[in-house]
């Protein structure tokens, strides 16, 4: 029987409570120096480091805690900085300016780390000069050295470093050879001070153009073996499946694939010999993206399986933990909750379980993670019934009609005008609701403040001139927490913290049972909104497929069952609305775009299960209530008809950024439901030009038909201040106000 070896591929670096946040927030609001600092963070990667020694991990990752994020890192490793920023000392200061701009100059871009929500910054080639800054790959080596612990160094290969940055003459290949030398020097320093191997992350070899980049892969691994770096070099791959024949016949010492978002397949080939035997098989066998407990006998039986194919097997979680939080030992969750659960130290503590129940035949913890996950998946909680074919999926009549009675329901004037929904969370909602949470303030009191701000916003509204108004949102934290914190089936934790980008966290709700509206959600505001004038109030609602993807989901069901769970709620909440005479509601679903599989193979799929879900949410309402939904993040050329195929009676998106290209994906096809374009950007704090706002509207309506055209801001507005918000709506609503007038619409 062989040893099987335990590691891991990343940590979260927030810390159990934040701790990173909190210090390099306190550095750039200057209330912490550079030393301490630099201090605080080093205790904080030392605590990540020994955290992790305590599950008799063969090997730990160092080069994953980071100031800020790991690919800007080795952006500035390699000397690759933005042109507005080059000719500055290589320090953190300009680590932090280039992650988020300064006075003189616009950050870099932030983008999705492949399909998970963490944001990585891009690398600019433009006019870059690349060579070898300071190596803090190497300290951070040492410095886990220093503690004994036994690491292996980790960063991102050239061929996803090259894949995820931009701008420069350079060809694809061009720049890869450039970094060559470079990441070279990086790999022998490494192997000089004792690492064993080098974790270098290819996640770019799992996407459906990685053919195109395997003859410069070949070429760059070739050249590392050159240089004596074969046995030192594992190629490390996650979120989805790789050609296994491709990398077999690279040159290293062994590979690292995910087995839990593979679809299957990366255990097929195995299974069907193409993994060199000789080669060390990472095998990603834990779920690193989810917090569940992992079902233990299933991964005892795929080591079993995965014996047979290599002489030399590493276990380890599917992805770096960075995509869950810290420990449960901080929760106080009912045990037949937490049962089911796994954080980063509790998936560490599942390999342990794994490691002596193969290598000392130690069964006790195996056994006891055995029974832990047979009692959860036998909960009540998890097995209610569901009548889904008794809700309607599709609207009553086709959307001429309903517009008919729509129109004449709600008499709107030419280009209507609304907003996206919430209005500023000043200091003071903040502090309201924070109070109320930690039972400072009565419910009474709550209540109260909750009623004057909505009060007070109806009435700017009202004087600003809107025709379709709102409430605020003034009692949501987070559009997908709030509606967790009160529907059946999820749970919202106290430090379930993930970072998003930067220094920014998000605490995703658990969708730990089945999803049942109880009781309604959003009713009391709308109404008491409503109540307060004779413009229409939109209800607002986070959709179900927004839900689900910015939650932790479930896996022991189909995923389209939960999202359909999740539909027949807030189909409940739709229709308690409307119910109570709500005439216009919003269903938001700003991460449909974002939920789109890594592999387009399953884009159809997924595109045709998201459009269930919002009609099974949305098509109970009689013709006369009007369906609103509202997308940002733009980028919707690929998914267009499924936007479509929603069936919104009206659609909001966000527009000004994408400039223009957004009116010509919806000009591709006959987009003949009403459509509001945003006609400026939220997330700057300056305020639109009258022209500025007129232009956007033309531009549109020449695409667009005039009777299906609403004019509305990019996205909500919760981000800004109030004498902004103010000020920017005043602009879009004269801007209409002047189209109005002009009679003469056919030089539009
Ligand atoms: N209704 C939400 C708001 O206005 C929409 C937010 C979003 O699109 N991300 O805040
Ligand atoms: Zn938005």
């Amino acid at each position: 029987m062989m040893t099987i070896k335990t590691s891991n591929l990343g940590f979260p670096r927030l810390g159990r409570k934040r701790e990173w946040k909190k210090a390099i927030e306190g550095y750039w609001s200057k209330k912490l120096d550079l030393d301490t600092l630099h201090q605080q963070l080093t205790d904080l990667h030392k605590e990540n480091l020994l955290l992790q020694k305590n599950y008799n991990l063969s090997s730990i990752p160092v080069g994953d805690f980071s100031l800020y994020d790991h690919i800007l890192d080795t952006s500035l490793l390699f000397n690759i900085i933005p042109e507005r920023f080059q000719g500055r000392d290589i320090d953190d200061d300009l680590l932090f300016d280039i992650a988020r701009g300064n006075k003189e100059h616009v950050a870099s871009a932030l983008i999705k780390w492949f399909n998970t929500n963490y944001h990585y910054i891009v690398p600019e080639w433009d006019h870059a000069e690349p060579k070898l800054n300071h190596n803090v790959l190497l300290e951070r080596f040492n410095y886990a050295k220093s503690l004994n612990v036994n690491a292996h160094p980790v960063i991102v290969g050239p061929i996803t470093f090259v894949k995820l940055s931009k701008g420069g003459d350079q060809s694809f290949e061009e720049k890869v050879n450039t970094l060559l030398p470079l990441y070279k020097e990086v790999l022998q320093s490494l192997k000089e001070a004792g690492a064993e191997y080098i974790q270098i992350d290819e996640p770019a070899l799992v996407t459906d153009d990685s053919a195109d980049y395997e003859a410069i892969t070949q070429a760059a691994y070739e050249y590392f073996a050159e240089a004596g770096l074969e046995n030192h070099i594992v190629i490390q791959t996650y979120f989805e499946r790789v050609n296994l024949q491709f990398l077999n016949s690279l040159p290293v010492k062994g590979l690292g694939l995910d087995f839990v978002h593979d679809h299957n397949f990366n255990l097929e080939q195995i299974k069907a010999g193409d993994f060199d035997k000789n080669k060390t098989l990472y095998a990603g066998i834990i779920d690193g993206r989810n917090v569940w407990a992992a079902d233990i006998e299933a991964k005892k039986e795929l080591i079993d399986t995965l014996q047979n194919y290599t002489n030399d097997l590493v276990i380890q979680p599917s992805a770096s933990l960075l995509h869950v939080p810290v420990s449960l030992d901080d929760e106080t969750l009912e045990e037949s909750i937490a049962e089911g659960l796994s954080f980063a130290t509790e998936k560490l503590d599942e390999l342990d379980a794994l490691r002596r129940l193969f290598n000392d035949n130690d069964a006790e913890k195996y056994n006891q993670l055995k029974a832990r996950y047979e009692r959860f998946q036998n909960q009540s909680f998890k097995n209610l019934e569901y009548d889904f074919d008794s809700v309607r999926t599709s609207r009553q009549s086709a959307f001429k009609t309903r517009k008919q009675a729509q129109d004449k329901r709600l008499n709107l004037p030419d280009l209507p005008t609304t907003t996206i929904g919430s209005f500023p969370q000043s200091q003071e909602v903040r502090k309201y609701r924070a109070d109320w949470k930690n039972d400072r303030i009565s419910d009474e009191n709550y209540q109260s403040f909750l009623n004057n701000e909505i009060a007070r916003w109806i009435k700017i509204q009202e004087d600003i001139g809107l025709d379709v108004l709102v409430h605020g949102e003034f009692e949501r934290n987070d559009m997908v927490e709030f509606f967790g914190e009160k529907l059946q089936g999820f749970l919202v934790t106290k430090f379930g913290w993930v970072q998003s980008y930067g220094s920014r966290a998000v605490k995703p709700p658990i969708i730990y049972g089945d999803v049942k509206w109880a009781e309604p959600l959003t009713v009391k505001e709308t109404l008491y909104a409503q109540s307060l004038t004779d413009k229409p109030v939109k209800g607002m609602l986070t959709g179900p497929v927004t839900i689900l993807n910015w939650s932790f989901e479930r896996v022991d069901l189909p995923r389209e069952e939960v999202q359909d769970q999740i539909a027949l709620a807030i189909n409940e909440e739709v229709l308690a609305l409307e119910n109570e005479g709500i005439q216009i509601i919003q269903v938001d679903e700003p991460a449909l775009r974002e939920g789109l599989p890594l592999r387009s193979e399953y884009h159809e799929d997924y595109l045709n299960k998201s459009v269930h879900s919002f009609k099974l949410a949305t098509s109970s309402v009689a013709d006369e209530t009007q369906i609103h939904t509202h997308m940002c993040y733009s980028q919707f050329g690929q998914i267009i008809h499924a936007i479509y195929d929603l069936d919104a009676d009206v659609i909001s998106i966000e527009t000004s950024r994408s400039h223009g290209d957004l009116i010509k994906d919806f000009e591709d096809i006959t987009y003949d439901l009403g459509i509001g374009l945003g006609v400026y950007d939220i997330h700057s704090p300056r305020i639109p030009t009258e022209s500025e706002v007129t232009e956007a509207i033309h531009r549109a309506l020449q695409e667009i038909d005039r009777s299906l055209f609403w004019v509305n801001p990019d996205c909500g507005l919760k981000t800004r201040k109030e004498d902004e918000v103010v000020e920017a709506l005043s602009v879009l609503v004269n801007a209409v106000d002047k189209l109005r007038k002009s009679t003469n619409t056919a030089t539009v």
